[in-house]
């Protein structure tokens, strides 16, 4: 697991993002989805492994719906304590925009059978390129899978929602479930309102 590259791409002199350090939690393993409005809003799926979190731009976000394919793209390893930041990364940095946190909270790796695994197994399937893991969030609960897909570019990765108690069938929308009070959302209301003028 390398942060080369996270840290190649930032100036900490001027970013607010966390430094590059590996650090290993104390016990479960965390996932956080922020919800990034750069030069294009998207979502950013991260997973724990091994000090840091394994990283995918999810355009649309996840989904609770074992019908949606949603398209991840996997990025740069970020360090851990990504897991908690949210603000505003300043015009001219990588990603410049504003970072929100729109669900985190714990998961555990799985295989096939459903039966949790170690992060030295999961890391493993990651190199295979299909990983099965469960998460409890505020929102996303429940059996997901990423694979990586075969026919593109490297980095495209799917994100499904396996059938379970959590699944759903209606629509999903990550943009729905975004309080309208959000940062993100005041400023989008903002940008609406100066085109209007
Ligand atoms: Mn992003």
């Amino acid at each position: 697991m390398s942060l080369a590259k996270y840290k190649e791409k930032r100036n900490f002199n001027v970013t607010p993002e966390p430094k590059a350090k590996k650090i290993k939690s104390a016990q479960k393993l965390e996932f956080v989805v922020q919800r990034h409005k750069a030069s294009r809003l998207h979502y950013d799926f991260r997973l724990e492994m091994e000090g840091v979190l394994k990283s995918w731009a999810v355009p649309k976000g996840p989904s609770m719906n074992p019908g949606d394919k949603r398209l991840a793209m996997m990025v740069e390893d970020h360090p851990y304590d990504y897991r908690t930041f949210k603000g505003i990364i300043p015009e001219g940095n990588y990603g410049a925009g504003i970072v929100e946190i729109w669900d985190h909270g714990f998961y555990a790796p799985i295989n096939e059978h459903s039966e949790i695994i170690d992060e030295k197994t999961i890391l493993k399937d990651l190199k295979k390129g299909s990983i099965k893991f469960v998460l409890l969030g505020r929102k996303l609960k429940g059996e997901f899978a990423l694979v990586k897909m075969k026919t593109t570019e490297d980095n495209a990765w799917l994100l499904i929602k396996h059938r379970d108690e959590y699944a759903v069938d209606t629509d999903y929308s990550c943009e729905t479930l975004t309080p309208l009070s959000s940062p993100i959302n005041k400023a989008l209301k903002k940008e609406l309102k100066n085109k209007k003028k």
